[in-house]
């Protein structure tokens, strides 16, 4: 049988989409076409806050005006919660995870007594300083008892010592060492969303049969959370290939703010798929151009 490639592009339904979206977008369903493969949709709707079923909608709305088609059905995480949690208790068991019970405010003031200030990564506002993991057994079981939830953290050391080094490859950077160390415990599971975007992107791109994962390089670090995981958890490990983001005319990254810029607003001015697909192009030529 034929090494088929799956692509898929993962947006979170957080705001309409814009022109950097559609350029990702774009290039994971070229990086399947260009192979006769298979391109998939994932709406990453884990968080219930910031995700909004209508823009779920729109982006469904706005990829197909773009001329994108995808191999159905669209897999919306949030249908999917027993999939992470199968993970997490698994995880569990091998004893790489543990409950913290930190506020965010306590684990910014532990980190200043340390002597240091908060680290920015980014992925986590600040690198966990381990309170929790070095709780006993008892006091984990009664702060258990007494605030009945917590966020789930990946114990990372303990985690590294099972999985030894890891690398994983890139499409534009080749192999790559994997450092999950530097982001600390991060969260698996949190006390409010029973998942989280590193546990959920894992499971998903394994269920799914993803063979090639491309996306923007601001998540190349985030890969060494997954790939340590996909160690974890006996998971395949996809190719990769973390793209340059997209810029507007003044080199910044989109953002919500831009929305002149959503393809929905480009669409209302009565710009057409192809006038979009040209304005990317030209936004990218002038990217690479500069030094
Ligand atoms: N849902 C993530 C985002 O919108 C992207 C996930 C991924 O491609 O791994 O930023």
């Amino acid at each position: 049988m034929r090494w088929m490639v799956v692509t898929r592009f993962a947006p979170s339904p957080t705001g309409y989409l814009h022109l950097g979206h559609a350029w990702s977008a774009l290039f994971a369903y070229e990086s399947a076409k260009r192979e006769g493969g298979t391109f998939l949709l994932r709406i990453e709707d884990i968080d219930p806050v910031r995700c909004k079923p209508e823009f779920a909608a729109a982006i469904i709305e706005d990829l197909r005006w773009l001329g994108l088609t995808w191999e159905e059905p669209v897999r919306y995480q949030s249908q999917h919660l027993d999939d992470y949690a199968d993970a997490l208790m698994r995880l569990r068991a091998m004893g790489v995870i543990y409950p913290c019970f930190c506020t965010r405010r306590e684990i910014a003031e532990e980190a200043a007594a340390a002597g240091h200030a908060p680290h920015l990564t980014e992925t986590e506002e600040v690198i966990y300083p381990g309170t929790c993991r070095n709780l006993s057994a008892d006091e984990r079981a009664a702060k258990l008892a007494e605030y009945r939830e917590a966020n789930w953290r990946l114990d990372v050391t303990k985690a590294l010592t099972i999985t030894g080094a890891l690398t994983w490859h890139d499409r534009e950077r080749g192999m790559v060492e994997a450092h999950p160390e530097k982001f600390g415990d991060v969260v698996l599971a949190r006390k409010d969303v029973p998942t989280s975007y590193h546990l959920s992107v894992t499971v998903d791109d394994t269920l799914q049969g993803v063979t090639l994962v491309t996306r923007g390089e601001d998540l190349f670090r985030a890969t060494d959370i997954h790939r340590l995981l996909q160690a974890l958890l006996g998971y395949p490990t996809p190719d990769y290939h973390h793209h340059a983001l997209l810029k507007d005319a003044n080199g910044k990254r989109f953002a919500k703010r831009d929305k002149a810029l959503t393809l929905r607003a480009l669409r209302a001015e009565g710009k057409t798929q192809e006038d979009v697909r040209a304005m990317m192009t030209d936004l990218a030529l002038t990217m690479f151009r500069q030094p």
